[in-house]
């Protein structure tokens, strides 16, 4: 684990930047509203829904999304309304965000490479 945890509570409220963190692919991540956008270095946005980032969660007790990850085999998942909220972040090792979740779930970690995935297969 390296580097703050980032809030998107508390006196930042709406959205909250990166900058010195990310040495890599990542220039900017920002909360707005129900979607989480993200501003790569090569110019690339990618806006993901709350929702669509936690059904994906890669974890092990999610599994992430079948339908990215080729996996027939899919553990149930019980979501409340407080688990698409996204309450902060957290970069690790300059190649993932780890994210956490209004329902303290917090045990997935995005790699840049998997949010990009998931951006184009949410906008076919
Ligand atoms: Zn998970």
């Amino acid at each position: 684990m390296s580097g703050s945890e980032h809030e998107f509570s508390g006196r930042v409220k709406s959205g909250i930047i990166l900058n010195e963190i990310m040495p890599l692919d990542l220039q900017r991540v920002e909360l707005i509203g129900q979607e989480l956008a993200i501003q790569w270095k090569d110019g690339e946005e990618t806006f993901l829904s709350l929702e669509t980032l936690r059904r994906a969660c890669p974890c092990a007790a999610c599994g992430g999304e079948p339908d990215v990850l080729g996996r027939v085999d899919r553990p149930p998942v019980r979501y409340l309304p407080e688990s698409f909220r996204l309450e902060g972040f957290v970069p690790v090792g300059g190649y993932a965000l780890q994210l956490r979740w209004g329902d303290g779930h917090s045990t997935g970690i995005y790699s840049f490479a998997y949010l990009r995935r998931l951006a184009s297969s949410a906008n076919e």
